[in-house]
């Protein structure tokens, strides 16, 4: 016996510092490729610490974004504790292998004994969890989950982990009485096979044989884990932690001016920056992303799950000649040595850059907090600045932006045509007005936008609202050059609103459009303007609370909203549109399946309003289908751009309902 114990403290010994070298061989590579990265994350994500820390609590071991789907998020949920409550006693059953006399419970016999019972019921909780998950593999089948090789390996891994943990639980609570107690599920199975009918040998060989099962599988998975999706283990909460909280809604400023620049935005996996490629190593290929993606459900080749993947093989293949040329002097650094990411024979094709509505499904629904359209929008700036390469289509927009400052063309000196007649002040006439209304170029010039902008006019005019428009001083947002890729436009024409701004420094600045909202809002303070920015259903919502606008409780009927992207996922406003329609229309609010956080993009968003939309269903099409089929009556929106999509989609239904503005709703229900 005693040689015996030598021999499998030697044999544990060698197979745990072996075990531990390999996965320590593999995690430093994949922390250098991380750090062989030239992009620079920006702001620094080392601050905020209390905010971070808060969103680790709630993201990563409250599983808060992993809970949104309701049965799959419990059984992660349950994989997850119970997994992390059997590492203690497995740790010691590893030490124990090596220094036989180790066991904690006569170090701390009362906290551990409390321990061990709980860790015994949340072992089996890994089982369930389990069951839920092949359940969801083998019967379900949702398209969008990964059924591969590797997910079935990592369930049989951690089974085998667990089943092994009950075994060894089983046989210690029959041979050692004093524990007995500490087990409830595996002293069910002890019970289940009568172990206390079998003799001490017996035990003992089934004990060793389902320790060295126990152990190995463990020290197994260790080695696995960082070649693997399970790599999201140890990249998951890092990657919360780090995720972006300052310019969370934003794109990131490019210096256009650095004139020592060789390039713009991500051309090669080199460019990326370290926490993309933690998003990279922390994705679970749950697939949550693309169900909700709007472009994957309509046919188009997008799938923001599979750029994730995409874009970790490329780094992968691309590894050695990028860990050589990091290793290298700056002189000797071979940068032609990286191929590019948008080369001939890439997964990442035009057709997949350019599906993207950035709709900001796929980031606001992934468990890990992965920033999907950092990625997208890095690569349409390279695209463009670098190497024009853009849907020809949007060529004329880019020129009537830069001529006019509308996407149409039409003439810039024309923008306060909309409200002639209605005795609405320019802000050069009225420069101390305490709104400023930003209509946008929708809302100026498109013939549904314009009928939208009158509409808000009359309402502020009803409430007694002190506002002016920029007229011709105004210049589109940027927002749809930049989410183009066209970043130097977009900069261009930021930086003539952010002048005129600075000009009249208003207290408020409106905007009808949630596009205008967002730039506004949450980019423009990147060009230097901060301003309080306020969107008409927030403002609405205000001015009927404060009683400026009267509810005449007209039936307007049932009507269903359509939550526009950047007004829902991009700024959670989410209330104000529904609480308007309530207190405006006695009819019924009717939700569409998909609402809220989850609804479905309208397909205008990320500049796809001016491209061909040739591959699959159209988006607007599907959308105006799911609001026909609610039987509302009526669909609103908060949003030019969202009305001219349903509009147009639902032209191809066979009911042919209105669409209308929540301005319109409310100019025509109050006094
Ligand atoms: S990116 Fe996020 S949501 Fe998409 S598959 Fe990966 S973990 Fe899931
Ligand atoms: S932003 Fe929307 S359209 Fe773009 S990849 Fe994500 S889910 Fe798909």
């Amino acid at each position: 016996m005693q040689f015996y114990l030598i021999l499998k403290s030697l044999v544990m010994l060698t197979a745990i510092v072996a075990a531990f070298r390999l996965f320590f061989i593999k995690l430093k590579r994949l922390y250098s490729i991380m750090m062989a990265v030239e992009g620079k994350v920006e702001p620094s994500p080392f601050n905020r610490i209390k905010e971070r820390i808060n969103v680790l609590f709630t993201d990563v071991l409250g599983q808060s974004n992993v809970r949104r789907k309701k049965l799959p998020g419990i059984s992660h949920t349950l994989i997850f504790f119970g997994f992390l409550a059997i590492q203690i006693h497995s740790l010691e059953l590893m030490i124990r292998g090596v220094f036989p006399s180790f066991d904690l419970l006569h170090i701390m016999p009362f906290i551990y004994s409390k321990y061990l019972f709980l860790a015994d019921i949340f072992a089996f909780f890994v089982l369930i969890g389990f069951g839920y998950a092949l359940y969801r593999r083998l019967v379900v089948k949702p398209p969008y989950l990964t059924m591969g090789r590797d997910a079935n390996l990592i369930i049989m891994f951690t089974c085998v982990i667990v089943i092994s943990f009950h075994f060894i639980n089983a046989i210690q609570s029959v041979t050692t009485v004093q524990i007995s107690v500490f087990f409830p599920i595996s002293g069910i199975l002890a019970s289940f096979l009568n172990l206390n009918s079998w003799s001490s040998g017996w035990l003992t060989f089934m004990y060793e044989i389902f320790y060295y099962i126990h152990i190995g599988t463990i020290l197994g998975f260790l080695i696995y884990i960082p070649g693997s999706k399970h790599l999201h283990l140890l990249a998951a909460a890092p990657n919360v932690f780090f995720k972006r909280l300052e310019f969370e809604k934003a794109i990131q400023k490019t210096d256009i001016e650095n004139e020592e620049a060789s390039s713009f935005g991500l051309a090669k996996v080199s460019e990326f920056n370290w926490h993309n490629v933690l998003n990279l190593y922390a994705c679970t290929e749950c697939g949550r992303c693309e169900e909700l993606c709007p472009a994957a459900n309509t046919g188009k080749p997008l799938s923001p799950k599979k750029i994730i993947h995409d874009f970790k093989i490329d780094l992968f293949d691309q590894a050695d000649a990028l860990l050589t040329m990091a290793s290298l002097p700056e002189p000797s650094k071979n940068r032609d040595s990286i191929l590019p990411i948008m080369r001939e024979g890439s997964e990442i094709t035009h057709d997949v850059l350019w599906s993207c509505t950035t709709c900001r499904s796929c980031e606001d629904v992934c468990p890990v907090n992965n920033e999907h359209l950092d990625f997208i929008f890095e690569i349409r700036k390279n695209q463009v600045l670098m190497e024009a390469a853009f849907p020809p289509e949007i060529q004329e927009t880019f020129s009537n932006l830069e001529n006019q400052s509308n996407p149409w063309g039409f003439s810039s000196d024309t923008r306060a045509d909309w409200c002639k007649g209605m005795n609405v002040p320019l802000m050069m006439d009225k420069p101390d007005a305490k709104v400023l209304y930003f209509v946008g170029c929708a809302g100026s010039f498109d013939d549904r936008g314009k009928k939208i902008s009158q509409a808000t006019a009359r309402v502020l005019q009803k409430a007694g609202v002190d506002f002016a428009i920029l007229g011709p001083e105004e210049s589109c947002n940027g927002d749809m050059a930049r989410r183009a890729g066209n970043e130097y436009l977009a900069q261009m024409l930021i930086q003539q609103n952010v002048e005129i701004f600075n000009q009249y420094k208003p207290s408020m600045i409106l905007t009808g459009c949630p596009h205008c909202y967002n730039v506004i809002k949450n980019e423009y303070p990147q060009f230097g303007a901060k301003f309080k920015v306020i969107h008409h259903t927030e403002y609405i919502l205000e001015l009927l609370k404060e009683g400026k606008l009267v509810s005449q409780d007209k039936n307007f009927g049932d009507i269903t909203l359509h939550d526009s992207c950047y007004l829902g996922r991009w700024n959670n406003i989410y209330t104000a549109p529904r609480k308007i329609l309530t207190e405006i229309n006695s009819g019924k609010l009717i939700e569409m399946d998909r609402n809220m956080s989850k609804a479905m993009c309208c397909g205008a968003g990320g500049a796809r309003m001016f491209m061909e939309e040739t591959i699959g269903q159209r988006i607007n099409n599907v959308r105006a289908k799911e609001a026909v089929s609610t039987g509302a009556s009526m669909v609103c929106a908060a949003c030019p751009f969202c009305i001219t999509m349903l509009n147009d989609g639902i032209m191809e239904t066979d009911r042919q309902i209105p669409v209308k503005d929540i301005a319109e709703i409310v100019d025509e229900g109050t006094v």
